[in-house]
């Protein structure tokens, strides 16, 4: 029986191909590093031929494992967001570099349109802020600044995409352009509760509506393989931007449910059911889910430094050699000694967005050594996960609990001071992949193998450890107002 899923993971350093039983179990994964091109500071660039070739490498590492693509019953793609893809439509090949999410050559482009008077409105429609993190802006910096790009417009050959588009148009050897809504909210180009991209603010942005992907919904019979590319056809039922699917594979398929993601930087999502978010604390709204045309939303906010600052202690201070030492540091010590660090390393984002801000380390004695610093530093990501809290409130989205994942959220410190500085239970899953983990759960549901995605995701979901809340009141409130003094350094 084909009940195999296939997920096909990129992420923005590597990317991988990983198979799955249908009761979400891990049969086999491949995964390849991607070269990151650095042409000038603050720009970051992939070749989009590059990430396709190691995707079929991966995928075709794989699928042998499952029995041959005949045993797959579907295809779920999850990628990192906002990056974006221009290629040639007749020719299926890329036209220039794609710009990467991190990339901040637009911020000029940004600024203008902010001072034109445009932010609100754009908030208001798209549920995001003008900023170069987005995608369309980057579409239009490809339009003036890459001859081919510009060419391929004129011609009428030119398609966009994100790398979730890219990839279905070389699955499908260029039947499909399509991109899935979570997606599709991450461009500026459409709005919240707009069926597909919208022509005013490709205009406002200067981007061709005509060489944009249709939005798709995310689980279902999205598109096929071509026959030629693994020996049979195989429906791809399953696309996600990446925190997108890390929330569905936490499960928060419930409104106020709310999973955290401490890799590199932090990222939050709470699930707001049907209702178009409207932040008054510049959180961002996107869309969660979209199936059978009916979309579910989130409020998003992200924190740019989490497990980087241990990797500063690491690299730059030399305070540890692996990042889980800080845990025992951690722990020899009954507390910081009023050390605190505020990771403002560059800049500091949800809620507060001061793009100037650095950190700061207050707080420092002749006792304080590495102990002291590590435990500040895992401190930090309670404090800023509970500044978060707080907009999420004041947006009237209180959390119950927080689900937790990625590569920091193995620090069982750091988990138990998140739910006592939080003051509620804080969940981890066994299986911390809950990103590929979510694109397998919708395309489980998108091929049919549980009825909806709520029972694939009850079926597929791992076990979990839960930490519960023990900090007495005056130690939270010591940490509170210290931190709030170092905030206000930074
Ligand atoms: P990304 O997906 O952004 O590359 P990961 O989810 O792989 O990140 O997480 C890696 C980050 O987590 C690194 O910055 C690392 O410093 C940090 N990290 C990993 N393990 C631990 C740990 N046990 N304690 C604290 N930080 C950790």
């Amino acid at each position: 029986m084909s009940d195999y899923i296939l997920v096909l993971d990129e992420g923005t350093t590597s990317t991988r191909a990983m198979l799955f039983a249908s009761d979400g179990v891990l049969i086999a994964s491949a995964q390849e590093e991607l070269t990151q091109h650095y042409p000038q500071s603050g720009w970051v660039e992939h070749d989009a031929a590059e990430i396709w070739d190691k995707t079929l490498a991966c995928a075709n590492e794989v699928i042998p494992k499952a029995g041959g693509a005949a045993m797959i019953a579907g295809i779920g793609i999850t990628n990192q967001r906002e990056t974006v893809v221009a290629w040639d439509k007749e020719t299926g090949e890329p036209l220039t570099r794609a710009i990467v999410w991190q990339d901040r050559r637009t911020e000029p482009f940004c600024a203008e349109l902010r001072k034109a008077g445009h932010e609100a409105d754009v908030q208001k429609r798209t549920g995001l802020l003008l900023d170069p993190y987005f995608s369309g802006t980057k579409m239009r910096w490809m339009l003036d600044n890459a001859p081919a790009v510009r060419a391929a417009a004129d011609a009428g050959t030119l398609a966009f995409g994100t790398v979730e588009s890219w990839l279905v148009y070389k699955l499908t050897s260029g039947a499909q352009h399509i991109t899935d809504a979570s997606n599709a909210s991450r461009t500026l180009l459409m709005e919240l509760g707009g069926a597909g991209f919208d022509t005013g603010l490709c205009g406002l942005l200067g981007v061709p509506h005509e060489a944009l992907p249709q939005v798709t919904d995310m689980s279902g019979s999205l598109a096929e393989t071509d026959a030629a590319l693994f020996g049979s056809a195989v429906p791809i039922t399953g696309l996600a931007g990446d925190q997108q699917a890390a929330t569905i594979g936490q499960a928060c398929l419930s409104p106020g449910e709310t999973k955290a993601t401490y890799g590199t930087g932090a990222f939050v999502l709470t699930n707001q059911g049907g209702t178009i978010p409207h932040s008054e604390n510049r959180l961002l709204g996107t869309v969660l889910t979209q199936i059978g045309g009916k979309r579910t939303y989130a409020i998003e906010g992200s924190v740019f430094v989490a497990g980087s600052l241990v990797q500063w202690l690491r690299d730059s201070l030399g305070i540890v050699e692996v990042a889980s030492e800080t845990e025992a540091l951690a722990r020899s010590i009954p507390d910081s000694g009023g050390v605190t660090i505020v990771p403002a390393l560059s800049g500091l984002g949800a809620p507060h967005w001061r793009a100037e801000a650095r950190g700061v380390i207050t707080g420092l004695s002749f006792a304080s050594g590495k102990a002291e610093l590590a435990r500040a530093a895992l401190e930090a990501m309670a404090h800023q996960t509970h500044d978060l809290a707080q907009a999420f409130a004041g947006d009237g989205t209180a959390w119950g609990t927080l689900r937790i994942d990625g590569g920091m959220a193995a620090n069982d410190w750091m988990a138990q001071d998140l739910a006592d500085m939080l003051g509620m239970p804080v969940e981890r899953p066994g299986f911390v992949e809950t990103t590929a983990l979510g694109a397998a759960m919708l395309a489980a549901a998108g091929a049919g193998l549980y009825p909806d995605l709520k029972s694939a995701a009850e079926a597929m979901r791992g076990t979990l450890t839960t930490f519960e809340p023990k900090m007495t009141d005056d130690v939270r409130q010591e940490r509170l107002v210290r931190w709030a003094k170092a905030l206000n350094a930074a």
